[in-house]
């Protein structure tokens, strides 16, 4: 056996491997360089999604002929950080660039304005191929071509060049929240992709994000113990499907952080279904010291000095602007609804016949397309005995409250409220669910009224199950839910939260299995509590589906308007929606 040292090419392949994973690896390490080097405006090219070629410029310092030729070399750099606690700039570890030149060809142009002209600086594949003198206006271009051509494995693993682009177009939005002032533009394949221009941070997160995120967002401004929080935090009502639509960023740095993902989560624990995420971009700033950068070699990962500090300032702050806001709808959904009944789509309807009774038009926008029976229907849910017009006048005040004065209910569930500026349709099981849990979660601290069945109701449940809620009989006696053994394999519902009204206690008791059986350990007694009322919450829809009177229905709006929280039900469904006036009359042509 004869050991021996590996040579350079190889070291910086090896090291490679744990910069640069992929294309937009390249692009993020490229984009940070010409920002810790001043630059204010990035263009960004790329093909075959970055795989034959990704061309970076920059207008920032430029780099000396005594600087480019030592650029890449492994562990030089012009950012030595005395002390790794104290990073101040994107770059600290002197590889990108000696990782890129060692996967690539890579060929780096740049000038510096104290040079009268630039240098040319290419490297193939960890070889330094030429050094010379080059024509070049000022600022760094740099480009990379025929990334792990000689790596035949590592280009395996790369996915088509859709997806590349596709991750190199994310890498580059990432940046380019954090750095607001910067104009950043890519073009892929020919297509030019987005253009930004410099903008202050608001402005920016609405042309990475689009103006309907602008609208639905919430402005998170908050602090504590010095360290900052700001950004914008999506209205439960416009989540997503997945989380991908959450940015993180600690110090200015792009993050991708469990801490932060899971503070964000908790925060949204309540007005959000478990399978909707929410839409965020968050920005910390802490004291360097803080928090260490330096965990992963792609800078990803940080690490917080305390961590609980920083999960509880942000399910602080973003619970709080949520529960202030709980009043705004989202307007994306009542804009979709608007689009959604154009006045030529809902001729195109075939169960439109001509000449038909416009009062079924008029339904047109709330129920789709008409039944057969659809006008039989509307007229036995509608109140006649009350004309909707008096409703209104009996609470004169009622069309100046931002719910507005109830005018009729539709189909024993909708409310139909004229307000000041237009009008609101209100889904009364959801306002509900929303009005008793939050009634619930504030009972706790006194105890929730309960109701005592005259006849307590037998659940017959597998042991185990029984077993569980036996476990937790004392949280559910919190809510007034009493439960106790009945043999081995039922439990007896002796009383019930008196807000809830009438429960099908099989059914609430099924529901409780499943929310405490998937409650995480270690997770607060406090969650665990809200988990369970909104179970409870669910089951209470002692009002849905029920015919209301106008005095009714208007406390249900004030109530509405009292309750935190209550533009959505516990699911994240809105629990009503807003029509302007503007919009009713676009709708008519107007
Ligand atoms: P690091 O960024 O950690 O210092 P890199 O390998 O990414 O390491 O870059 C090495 C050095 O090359 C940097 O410290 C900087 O001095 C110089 N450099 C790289 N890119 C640029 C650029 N676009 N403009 C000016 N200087 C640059
Ligand atoms: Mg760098």
């Amino acid at each position: 056996m004869t050991i021996v040292r590996l040579p350079d090419t190889i070291v910086n392949q090896i090291a490679a491997g744990e910069v640069i994973e992929r294309p937009a690896s390249v692009v993020k390490e490229l984009i940070e360089n010409s920002l810790d080097a001043g630059a204010d405006r990035i263009e960004v090219i790329t093909a075959a999604g970055g795989k034959n070629l990704i061309h970076i410029s920059d207008n920032g310092t430029g780099m000396t002929r005594a600087d480019v030729k030592m650029s890449a070399e492994r562990h030089c750099t012009s950012k030595l950080a005395d002390d790794l606690l104290d990073i101040r700039t994107l770059g600290f570890r002197g590889e990108a660039l000696a990782s890129i030149g060692a996967v690539s060809r890579l060929c780096i142009t740049t000038r510096n304005g104290a040079e009268s002209n630039g240098w040319r600086l290419e490297v193939a594949h960890g070889n330094i191929l030429a050094e010379q003198p080059a024509a070049h206006a000022g600022g760094t271009s740099i480009e990379v071509a025929d990334l792990f051509a000689k790596l035949p494995a590592r280009l395996k693993f790369l996915k088509s060049d859709r997806a590349e682009t596709a991750a190199i177009a994310e890498t580059l939005k990432r940046i380019a929240f954090a750095f607001p002032q910067v104009g950043f533009s890519l073009v892929a394949d020919g297509r030019q992709r987005f253009d930004f221009q410099p903008a202050d941070q608001a402005a920016r997160v609405a042309q990475i994000m689009g103006n309907e995120f602008a609208e639905n967002a919430l402005v998170i401004d908050a602090g504590r113990e010095g360290i900052v929080l700001g950004g914008f935090a999506g209205l439960p009502s416009f989540s997503r499907g997945n989380a991908q639509s959450q940015y993180f960023f600690v110090n200015g740095r792009p993050v991708r952080d469990r801490v932060l993902a899971g503070a964000l989560r908790a925060a949204y624990a309540d007005v959000l279904a478990r399978d909707r995420h929410p839409v965020a971009v968050l920005f910390v700033e802490m004291p360097s010291g803080q928090v260490d950068v330096n965990v992963h070699p792609a800078k990803a990962e940080v690490r917080f000095r305390d961590q609980g500090l920083v999960r509880g300032l942000i399910v602080g702050a973003v619970r709080q602007a949520i529960a202030g806001d709980g009043f705004r709808g989202s307007t994306e959904l009542s804009r979709g609804l608007a689009a959604s009944f154009d006045g030529r789509r809902a001729q195109a309807r075939p169960a439109v016949s001509p000449g038909r009774d416009w009062r079924q038009s008029a339904n047109l926008p709330l129920g789709g397309p008409p039944s057969a029976s659809g006008l039989a229907e509307d007229q036995s849910t509608f109140d006649h005995s009350t004309p909707s017009g008096e409703v209104a006048m009996s609470e004169p005040g009622d069309a100046d409250h931002p719910l507005g004065a109830a005018r009729a209910q539709l189909h024993e569930n909708y409310i139909v409220a004229q307000t000041r500026g237009g009008l609101v349709i209100v889904d009364q099981h959801a306002a509900h669910e929303r009005i008793v849990y939050e009634a619930l979660k504030k009972g706790l601290d006194r105890n929730v009224a309960s109701q005592m069945l005259l006849v307590p109701e037998i659940v017959e449940m597998e042991a185990d199950e029984a077993a569980l809620l036996l476990d937790h009989r004392e949280e559910l006696l919190r809510f007034g839910l009493a439960v106790e053994s009945f043999g081995p394999s039922a439990l007896a519902i002796r009383e019930t939260p008196a807000i809830l009204g009438e429960v099908n206690g099989a059914a609430l008791l099924r529901d409780l299995v499943d929310r405490i059986g998937e409650l995480e350990v270690g997770e607060g007694l406090r969650s665990q509590l809200d988990k369970v009322a909104s179970t409870l919450a669910c089951h209470g829809s002692v009002r849905s589906g029920r015919r209301l009177r106008p005095e009714e229905m208007n406390a249900l709006l004030r109530q509405m308007e009292e309750t935190p929280n209550s533009g959505q039900c516990n699911h994240g469904r809105p629990t009503f929606i807003e029509l302007s006036l503007r919009d009713i009359e676009r709708l008519f042509g107007r």
